[in-house]
């Protein structure tokens, strides 16, 4: 027998929900939802000075607003040092994680291979320092966790395959900052691990983080979830609905649209529905199929002008 499905959202909670925070919502709610599973809230607030107590009271009233009810919300990233402390001490014991004292710039130096992303593949320099060497070093180190010459795969429920070999792609990674305060990676590892997440549905630039976070389950103990990586919302004509489109976040969208409308239009967006026509997200629940969706690389909200009405 299938597992029970249990979802999560996980936003941070730095600003008004945008209709991109709302499609990843929906789905990340429908499919478990469609299955007769669970759905997890949890506020994504390691970043202390962007994210406000405020944006998460507005974020719950607009997923309400919605219909997307969630059916517990755990503990506030920003409340869980304690627990993240406990995970890095068992990398520590297990002699995974270094002190690493390279400053932004030498990380960023025009030599070390990039990604497209932009970010740099970490050129293990402080991996084999000496404790002499360390005990020179003059600033406060982050933590790194050493990564195997090894594939980390997936099938994306959406975006197919994807693979990385973690030591050439990525190289050893930080897990907790040089002011003490944990990582995204390490954070959500913990939290979708210890919440029996079964599911992560989320949006498609985080497809990259997926590699380090199943190492991470795999060193924690946790099985992997399934995973899908949600494609950037685009206008009919070809241009990235970004979190720029003041006029698309829930302030706004709120008063001019019903709930169902709202949905409706996401709803054919993705292909879930023949038509834009109003749809509460309990009634999509049941027409809900992760098939339908499969192997897009863009979702045109082809009844964009609706939105503005
Ligand atoms: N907190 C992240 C965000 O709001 C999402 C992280 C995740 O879903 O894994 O973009």
């Amino acid at each position: 027998m299938e597992k029970r499905p249990v979802g999560r959202f996980a936003p941070t909670p730095s600003g008004r929900m945008h209709l991109g925070n709302v499609f990843a919502a929906l789905l990340s709610w429908l499919s478990p939802k469609s299955r007769g599973g669970d759905w997890i809230l949890r506020m994504e607030d390691l970043d202390t000075l962007r994210t406000k107590a405020e944006y998460a009271e507005l974020l719950r009233d607009d997923l309400r607003w919605l219909g997307l009810d969630w059916d517990l919300e755990t503990e506030a990233q920003s409340l869980r040092s304690a627990v993240y402390d406990r995970y890095f001490e068992e990398l520590k014991e297990k002699n995974l994680l270094f002190p690493c004292y390279c400053t932004r710039s030498q990380l960023h130096n025009v030599n070390a291979p990039h990604l497209s992303d932009g970010t740099y593949v970490y050129a293990g320099t402080c991996r084999n320092l000496t404790e002499a060497q360390r005990a020179e070093k003059k600033r406060l180190p982050s933590w790194r966790v050493m990564v195997p010459d090894r594939e980390f795969a997936l099938t994306d429920l959406i975006q197919g395959d994807y693979r990385e070999n973690l030591l050439t792609d990525r190289g050893d990674f930080v897990v907790r900052r040089a002011d003490g305060v944990y990582v995204y990676q390490l954070a959500v590892t913990v939290d979708d691990g210890e919440s029996g997440v079964t599911e992560v549905v989320r949006g498609w630039d985080l497809l990259g983080s997926a590699p380090r976070q199943m190492y991470l389950q795999e060193l924690f103990g946790f099985r992997h979830p399934e995973y899908a990586h949600i494609p950037m919302l685009m206008a009919p004509e070809g241009r990235r609905l970004s979190k720029r489109n003041q006029d698309l976040d829930m302030g706004a969208l709120r008063t001019r649209l019903k709930p169902e409308q709202l949905i409706g239009v996401l709803a054919h967006a993705a292909g879930l529905t023949e038509t834009a026509a109003p749809i509460s997200a309990v009634e999509l629940a049941t027409v809900f199929d992760w098939a339908k969706i499969e192997g897009r690389t863009e979702i045109v909200v082809t009844e964009l002008d609706t939105l503005y009405r």
